[in-house]
């Protein structure tokens, strides 16, 4: 039986019903083609890029897929996940450096915002794309940020979100 939203869902038309069947996944860098993860990850043995990613920041999905976990690193761009991949799924000629996503700060949830003297995302983004308008007013320059994640779990009130393009 059809729930609620899978009713309302068969109303749409096509294009609008495709749409709401995908939902992007935050991948891995070094990727040119996203339909790989899809049609090699699940026929991989060897999954080598969970295995030499030294931020263990990678995961497989119940999809047998990857996606990357930011809940207490994030990625440094070894390129270690793109020379272990045997499928070229991750292939470090992809000219790929960076994660997928949208990167921003909720200002109904960041202490900043509220007047509280915190800078704590600051520090861990080496690519310097926290920009505080003020003392008490920061935001990410997405021409800056590439997407590493590892201001997440720096933020004292879990402020900071991405929005998965891929
Ligand atoms: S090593 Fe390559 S093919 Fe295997 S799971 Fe990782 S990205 Fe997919
Ligand atoms: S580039 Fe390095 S840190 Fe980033 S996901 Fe790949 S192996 Fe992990
Ligand atoms: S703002 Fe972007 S580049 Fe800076 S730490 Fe956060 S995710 Fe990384």
């Amino acid at each position: 039986m059809q729930n609620r939203r899978e009713f309302f869902n068969s109303l749409l038309p096509l294009g609008d019903r495709k749409k709401e069947k995908f939902k992007p996944i935050l991948r891995p860098p070094y990727h040119k083609d996203i339909s790989l993860f899809l049609s090699q990850c699940p026929l991989c043995q060897t999954q080598a890029c969970v295995t030499d990613c030294e931020e263990e920041i990678i995961v497989i999905q119940a999809d047998k897929t990857p996606t990357l976990n930011f809940k207490d690193k994030g990625c440094t761009f070894c390129e270690a996940c793109a020379k272990a991949c045997e499928l070229n799924v991750l292939d470090i000629d992809s000219g790929q450096e960076q994660i997928n996503a949208n990167f921003y700060i909720d200002s109904k949830r960041c202490i900043a915002h509220f007047g509280t003297i915190c800078s704590a995302c600051l520090e861990p983004c080496i690519d310097d794309a926290i920009i505080f308008n003020g003392m008490f007013n920061p935001v990410i320059d997405d021409n800056r940020c590439t997407g590493c994640g590892f201001c997440m779990s720096r933020c004292p009130s879990g402020a900071i979100f991405y929005k998965a393009l891929d």
